[in-house]
Formats: structure tokens, sequence, C-alpha cells
């Protein structure tokens, strides 16, 4: 393992090469990255894309290109079921110095016990250590599946952006056009 530091990173970030996970152990995208109007005629917007994994599985996630681990947050109290004491994890990997990856696991709680991940569980999931420099396609953590609604919610965050705002590009722009193509063609799979 090396260490480096944020500073070693390049000013544009490369394009990104590899998917962030497998689409056969993905079963649908929960949300898609972008604005709508709900119900209600309000605009809602989504920064990220949210990938769930088969109901009994896992699904392991990857760099998308070459970076750091900048953080590592084993209970994020934030996403799905956050308010009902579910512990969910984050992996974020800077790829330059102002664009990072962000990788949200939502476990949620487990629909049948009601009983959230065990932290020995969320460590055993994080298959990378802050500092740490990752290659494109490195495994960096597993979700498993605990209900319905498990996902990562993935992101790419540019600096200047300000976090996910509906300025931000779609992170299908990060990626070099046939790893983008395969990331869409998950969408449509969900859409049909
Ligand atoms: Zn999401």
């Amino acid at each position: 393992m090396v260490a480096c530091t944020l500073s070693d990173l390049p000013d544009i970030p490369p394009v990104a090469t590899e998917l962030p996970c497998d689409p056969e152990e993905i079963e649908r995208i929960g949300n898609r990255f972008g604005s709508w109007t709900d119900v209600n005629g309000k605009q809602q917007f989504h920064g990220g894309i949210d990938f769930c994994p088969y109901e009994g599985k896992t699904a392991t996630f990857y760099a998308i290109a070459d970076g750091t681990v900048a953080t590592v947050n084993t209970d994020t109290k934030l996403g799905l079921d956050g308010d009902k004491g579910a512990i969910n994890y984050r992996i974020e990997i800077a790829i330059s110095k102002h664009v990072k990856v962000d990788y949200h696991f939502e476990v949620g709680v487990d629909e049948i016990t009601r009983k959230p991940i065990t932290l020995e569980e969320v460590k055993a999931n994080i298959l990378v250590k802050k500092g740490q420099t990752v290659k494109a396609g490195d495994q960096i953590g597993i979700i498993p599946y605990y209900e319905g609604g498990s996902h990562v919610h993935f992101s790419v965050h540019d600096e200047k952006y300000g976090g996910e705002t509906p300025e931000m590009p779609s992170p299908l722009s990060y990626f070099e056009p046939s790893v983008a193509e395969k990331l869409k063609a998950m969408d449509v799979l969900w859409e049909n």
C-alpha cells in the first residue's frame, strides 16, 4: 500500500475506464441521475446513480479511475433508514485535486429482523484504507442486501459545484464513451 496526498493528484481527472460495479450483480437502478418534477409539481434532483443488489446477494464496487482514498466513514448516519438506526458507510476516491468519486453504501435495516448491519461487517465490507492509492478496477467495497431499498448511491463531485447540485454534470460524463454506454445500458434495463 502506497500512501499519497491529494496534492500529488492531477489537476484534471483522468477519464474513468472501469465500471463502478458489475452489471451482473445489480438488480436495478433505484434512482437515476438528474432532475424531474414530482407528483406535487415540485422540482427534484438526484445527484447520483443508485445501484441495487439482488435480494439475498451482495454487490462489489470498484475504483473507476486511478486515485487516492480520501474518505472512509463507517457510519454516516445518512441515507436509507438513517433515522431508524441504519449503519450506512461511505468511501470517497479522489481522482484529481478537485474531483472525488463518492460511494455511499446505504444498507438500511434488515427487512425481517429490523436490525442494521454490525460495525464488524461494515469494516469487512470496506476493502480500502484512507490514504491508500487505488488503480482503476480495484475492488473498494461491498454492499449486502438487507432490504429492497439497499443500494449504493454513486456520484462524482467536482468541488466547483459545491456538492450535489442541479448544475453538476452527470457521472457518465467522466467515463470513457464505451464504458458510459455500458452504464447507460444498465439504465435502459431498469426502464423496461
Ligand atoms: Zn441516491
